[in-house]
């Protein structure tokens, strides 16, 4: 199954991903996940993508679109993928779309969670994850059980993200309406796009997401 989840900063496309892929064995793809490794590890798209994220822009069409074309041809992704956080301008999803035709393919599912601006400030300036495991919480809605260990596995390697600092989250915001939104009726003219509340209850949201996929996803 190939899947896009679409959604503004904070929309929680990174949880519900991580519950999708274990539930329908896909791959979850986050492109955001591979540009801060790449910003981690020093390589030359690392360098070019670093003060781009921090700005809270978004890196240019080119490089997330080689980067995804020689992700999705790896064998893992041979049983489908999940994509979290691409594409994100229309040209990046004509792409997608071009690279998909030409293996003979194409999208499942573009589902879009819906959410206020107002409640994206909120959650993602309180959001921190595990930098062993991924697993991502919440001060407020979602603290991990002991303070500063990860429920999941135990590691006290807590991470924020530095592009998560209030000034900006307005930049994300606005280049998400600028530049992403667009992609929102390029995908309901395709007639393949369901949007789901992403205000609702996080477990209600992945209950939501499951009956669109036509599989029980369960909320861990
Ligand atoms: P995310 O983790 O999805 O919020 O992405 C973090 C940052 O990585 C974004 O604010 C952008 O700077 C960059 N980024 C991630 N995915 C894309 C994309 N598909 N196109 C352009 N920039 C991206």
């Amino acid at each position: 199954m190939k899947i896009v989840l679409l959604g503004p900063p904070g929309a929680g496309k990174g949880t519900q991903a991580k519950r999708i892929e274990k539930a329908l064995n896909v791959v979850q793809l986050s492109t955001g996940d591979m540009l801060r490794a790449a910003v981690a590890a020093g390589t030359d798209v690392g360098k070019r993508a670093k003060a781009v994220m921090e700005a809270g822009k978004l890196v240019s069409d080119d490089i997330l679109i080689a980067m995804i074309e020689a992700r999705i041809a790896e064998p893992d992704c041979k049983n489908g993928f999940i994509l979290d956080g691409f594409p994100r301008t229309v040209a990046q999803a004509q792409a997608l779309d071009a690279m998909l035709k030409g293996k003979g393919t194409k999208l499942d599912s573009v589902i879009e969670l819906a959410v206020d601006d107002a409640a994206l400030v909120a959650r993602i300036s309180g959001r921190y994850s595990c930098g062993a495991c991924g697993a991502v919480y919440h001060d407020q809605t979602k603290p991990s059980k002991a303070e500063g260990v990860c429920d999941a596995c135990g590691s006290t390697k807590i991470v924020r993200r530095p592009d998560d600092k209030a000034d900006t989250v307005a930049a994300r915001l606005k280049a998400y309406h600028d530049q992403t939104a667009p992609i929102i009726p390029y995908y309901r003219e395709q007639g393949v796009l369901k949007t789901v509340d992403g205000m609702a209850d996080m477990d209600q949201v992945t209950k939501a997401l499951g009956k669109i996929l036509g599989r029980e996803v369960p909320a861990v």
